[in-house]
């Protein structure tokens, strides 16, 4: 990309506050939404947990299921692991990146911003 390009960069100024922690950072360190790399990182772990947790509530429904209508015999209970592993770990991938995806669509203001100390907070007498 060129720079005489205009770029949505164009409309703010150098130094822009960041939506989710409230600190200020140069323009080039935010994206398009205004989260600042430290943010979508924090959101990306987050949305990791939540993943993690899909997946596992995945597979334990297909453990369910293999374990009540499949019945497996005690010949292939690896394979049938390795499903149940595989749908977990495939899961898991799956609920990240739909976490992550209503997070930037939800995109709440101020969620990582510490707050201040008590007693510094304006308007508070
Ligand atoms: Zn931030």
């Amino acid at each position: 990309m060129s720079r005489n390009e205009p770029s949505w960069r164009d409309r703010y100024p150098d130094e822009v506050t960041c939506i989710r922690c409230l600190e200020v950072k140069d323009v080039m360190e935010l994206d398009r939404l205004l989260w600042c790399e430290r943010c979508r990182r924090r959101a990306r772990d987050r949305a990791g947990w939540w993943g993690w947790l899909f997946g596992l509530i995945l597979a334990a429904c297909v453990a369910v299921y293999i374990w009540l209508v499949i019945r497996p015999t005690d010949l292939v209970i690896g394979g049938w692991i390795a499903t149940v592993l595989a749908t977990a770990w495939l899961g898991s991938k799956l609920g990240r990146e739909v976490a992550y995806g209503v997070m930037r669509f939800k995109n709440s203001k101020a969620v990582d911003a510490v707050p201040p100390p008590p007693g510094e907070a304006p308007g508070e007498d």
